[in-house]
């Protein structure tokens, strides 16, 4: 069915074959400027005009051998998903009539999108409307295969005139710098002088779910929401555990497959693929790379996966909880440091207790988040991940850590007597048959409870929401983790004796902030009770999160790193109430519309079907019992649905009028939201009780069982 012909490819051939890699650069571009392009990827810093027109002129060569006819600046702005405008490579016509093609240094660096229909939170008034999108040397260019064809891809980032982010990718970077500058301090002064550079790895594992286009086209929940608003449950959905890893059916294996191959020829390097716990759903993860180059492959990880399922006749649904009763989608942020000489930061060799540098960087992890858990906790939400965290699928709203075993007995051990002397080994794996071979095993099992676990040598944020970008969540880890470097390095650079300095803030650091630390069961009702008597902060809805984006302290930690200003904080606080509000009036206005134009009417006819049965049935002189006890069930809640359905209108109209959008977003979360729930519950009872071939909409046994 599909257009895509990926069978039998040769990996090591397609790989990158789509991406203006530094390969193809060297083969293209005079020595002395390919010699300053590695140069600047390596050091940082500009290119100089010249040579950003020999790069232009060779990517417009390469990408007009490509078939591409077009090249946009490929941005992020706040709406969270990316965003393009085509430029076409024509230029006026000579006097004979030729044409030729052209792409300017000028037109690879910057570009104007009329920026005034971008979120801006008030940064900008609509007649003060210039933005520049301005070109990432770091991250490279691509041709992505679009509906216009094949198009030049050049990621860039999105400020106003006056300098202000007005995108996801510019506070990235900004922290990756920062976090680079004060991640050095700490190992020069451990003694690796060396290094010169320390980045970020981020490798994000992708859920989604796979359901049959028909289907998805009959359901206008899905089609403006991404999730469903109504639906019954099937008689079956996840309790038997048998989609876990289970084998992959024809149609998914086939969507797999060109996912692969489309994502391997932009570069990434999809390395794992398995079906997820709900019926339906999948994951995909790639192997780990710079944290924003990881940040763009993880956006066209979620474009590429929106455009092979339409090739193959099926929807890709990014959202956190599309479907109601079984689990929703995430992505797992496994994030870790590494120096440019090779040494990654959170890698505690076989004997943690005596890797004093690791012990360090983890203290100062744990200050970290303990110091900002309620930042952290923000840089997580989004309004569908408001179904999942805290309900027993995804990691609870309160920001923890997961140390295990081994870590958490040599942190025990560091706060009680301020050493370490010894570190539990993992041993040997011992299954009872002889004939398997025994295997080491780690020193710590995992935890699938903890929003923040160290995973051997990284550590996985667990709480983002799968539709989500993941530039903001490594924005703040890296911003915080940057502030307790920089304010450890302060002390230490300063200290007349290094290893008692050491010692010292490792252990005040621990003392300090342990409470952070919880190796138990975070779905359970015991940690939240346990969670608020340790102090930590329990923002359990996007909205209540909200504001801590402009607490004194958080002000202080990203203006003292130059990562976002007070302005750029305050408007990206009015954007997030905006974006809930809008989001939840999308949702109540499909509800009121799929009631009052389908589900209502589908009742009244059905209702009208058992009235007529009944008057025939009687006529022919024999009592119709089933037929009115169903009827009088079916009108009954029919008057709880219409009710409902007033209640509901009202309660949009009543948030609608609001003009804080503080306030506004709190009452679509307070009054909104229960409203909605109240029209659904009718609802799908009343799909229960009704003949299948009158419910005007596909069932979720239909959707989550038929791909
Ligand atoms: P899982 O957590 O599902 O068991 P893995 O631990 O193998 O899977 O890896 C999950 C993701 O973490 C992958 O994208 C992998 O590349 C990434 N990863 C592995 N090591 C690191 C690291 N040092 N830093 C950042 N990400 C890493
Ligand atoms: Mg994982």
């Amino acid at each position: 069915m599909s257009e895509l012909n990926n069978t039998n490819v040769d990996i090591e051939e397609i790989f990158a074959s789509k991406v203006f890699t530094l390969d193809k650069m060297k083969d293209r571009l005079p020595e002395s400027v390919y010699e300053e392009v590695l140069r600047v990827n390596r050091e940082g810093g500009e290119l100089s005009y010249a040579s950003a027109e020999a790069v232009a002129n060779a990517m417009k060569e390469w990408a007009v051998e490509n078939g591409a006819t077009h090249y946009t600046h490929w941005f992020q702005p706040l709406t969270g998903i990316t965003a393009e405008k085509h430029d076409s490579f024509v230029t006026h016509p000579k006097s004979d009539g030729k044409m030729l093609l052209n792409f300017s240094a000028k037109e690879l660096i910057k570009g104007e999108p009329d920026a005034s229909s971008f979120p801006s939170g008030g940064l900008r008034s609509t007649f003060e409307a210039r933005g520049y999108t301005v070109w990432d040397t770091t991250s490279p260019a691509f041709i992505k295969e679009a509906s216009t064809g094949p198009i030049l891809c050049i990621p860039t980032a999105f400020c106003s005139y006056t300098g202000e982010a007005l995108d996801k990718k510019t506070p990235l970077l900004r922290s990756l710098e920062a976090i680079n500058e004060q991640a050095l301090r700490i190992v020069h002064l451990f003694g690796n002088t060396e290094a010169k550079k320390v980045s970020v790895s981020v490798g994000a594992e992708q859920e989604y779910f796979l359901i049959d286009r028909e289907n998805y086209l009959e359901r206008d929940d899905l089609v403006f929401t991404g999730r469903t608003l109504f639906g019954a449950q099937p008689p079956k959905g996840q309790e038997m555990d048998d989609h876990y890893f289970g084998v992959i059916r024809e149609r998914e294996g086939a969507f797999m497959n060109d996912l692969n191959v489309e994502l391997w020829k932009l570069g990434v390097t999809a390395k794992t693929q398995h079906n997820e716990v709900a019926p339906a759903q999948h994951e995909l993860a790639p192997i780990y790379e710079e944290a924003n180059i990881a940040t763009d492959h993880n956006q066209l990880v979620m474009e590429t996966m929106k455009r092979v399922a339409f090739e193959h006749g099926l929807t890709c649904l990014l959202h956190e909880k599309p479907f109601a009763g079984v689990n929703g989608s995430g992505k797992h942020n496994n994030w870790s440091l590494v120096t440019d000489n090779g040494v990654n930061l959170l890698d505690p060799g076989s004997t943690p207790n005596e890797n004093i540098q690791f012990l360090m960087v983890l203290s100062c992890i744990i200050k970290a988040v303990d110091t900002h858990a309620d930042l952290l906790r923000q840089s997580a939400s989004d309004v569908g991940n408001d179904h999942r965290l805290g309900a027993a699928e995804a990691p609870p709203a309160i920001m923890s850590i997961f140390l295990g075993e081994q870590l958490d007995d040599v942190v025990r051990q560091l706060v009680e007597t301020g050493a370490a002397s010894r570190s539990i080994d993992g041993g040997v794996l011992q299954t009872g048959v002889s004939t398997l071979i025994d295997v080491e095993k780690d020193g710590t099992d995992r935890n699938r409870t903890s929003p923040f676990a160290f995973t051997g040598n990284k550590f996985e944020f667990r709480s983002v929401g799968s539709s989500d970008s993941i530039a903001s969540p490594n924005t703040i880890l890296n911003a915080i983790v940057a502030e307790a470097f920089c304010e450890a390095a302060d002390i230490l650079e300063k200290a007349p004796n290094f290893d008692d300095a050491v010692h010292d803030l490792i252990k005040e650091y621990l003392a300090k902030h342990q409470r952070i630390i919880f190796n138990g069961d975070g779905y359970s009702e015991e940690w939240v009770a346990e969670a608020q008597r340790r102090g930590l902060p329990n923002l359990k809805t996007m909205v209540d999160a909200v504001d801590t984006l402009t607490t004194p302290k958080a002000i202080r930690l990203f203006e003292k790193f130059g990562i976002y200003t007070k302005a750029e904080l305050e408007s990206r606080e009015e954007i997030l109430y905006e974006s809930y509000a809008k989001t939840i009036n999308i949702e109540a206005l499909t509800m009121i519309d799929m009631v009052s134009r389908k589900f209502l009417p589908a009742g009244i006819s059905y209702s009208k079907q058992l009235a007529d049965t009944i008057n025939a049935i009687e006529n022919a002189g024999l009592e119709p019992t089933v037929q009115s006890d169903i009827l009088e069930k079916v009108q009954k809640k029919l008057s709880e649905m219409y009710k409902a359905l007033g209640a509901l209108k009202e309660a949009e109209h009543k948030a609608n009028k609001i003009t804080d959008a503080k306030e506004r977003a709190f009452c679509y979360r307070d009054v909104v939201r229960s409203a909605m729930d109240d029209l659904r519950r009718p609802t799908d009872e009343l799909e229960m009780l009704v003949d299948r071939a009158v419910w005007p909409v596909p069932t979720y046994g239909d959707m989550l069982f038929e791909v």
